[in-house]
């Protein structure tokens, strides 16, 4: 969905949003319906959420909070193995991210994106509240457990 704006070769020697630490967990995506049928067929292993959203399970082999798993679809030579088109809409836009602030909708930024520059970034915004704009919002409303608190990772580029 960004293609036009990052690169793969961007994403293929960073692949920072595809792996979490414990405490960012909570990032891995909310994932479709049609997708986890998809994905449970290929044996895929996921996990039900508190919040009744399911997302990838990430194997952690020790309590330290500094242990960082990768997502279960991602291979360290070529990035996700999934194909775009089937990716989860989080790991699409990524990195925006559909959040809420005092129940207003708002879409997110990650600052540390290391493809982010003046360029991208100015590209980025411009894209994310014009011609993205009407796809998030309505993907908001179908899909309210893709929507997250804001957290100060995040930096508001549009607030509903
Ligand atoms: S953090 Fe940015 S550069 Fe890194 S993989 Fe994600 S979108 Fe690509
Ligand atoms: S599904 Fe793909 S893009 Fe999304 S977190 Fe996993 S490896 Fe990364």
């Amino acid at each position: 969905m960004l293609t036009d704006i990052f690169t793969p070769a961007d994403c293929a020697a960073c692949k920072l949003c595809c792996n979490f630490h414990k405490s960012s967990a909570w990032e891995t995506p909310a994932l479709e319906k049609e997708l986890i049928y998809l994905l449970q067929e290929e044996g895929v292993p996921l996990e039900k959420r508190e919040d009744g959203s399911t997302s990838f399970y990430l194997h952690f082999c020790n309590n330290s909070e500094n242990e960082v798993a990768d997502c279960p679809m991602l291979n360290s030579e070529i990035g996700c193995t999934l194909p775009r088109e089937l990716r989860p809409f989080e790991c699409r836009i990524w990195p925006l991210r559909l959040m809420k602030q005092s129940s207003h909708l708002v879409i997110g930024l990650y600052k540390n994106c290391p493809a982010l520059n003046d360029e991208t970034l100015q590209r980025l915004v411009h894209y994310a509240t014009t011609e993205l704009l009407p796809t998030l919002k309505n993907y908001a409303e179908q899909h309210p457990l893709s929507v997250r608190e804001m957290n100060s990772a995040y930096t508001i580029i549009w607030r509903g």
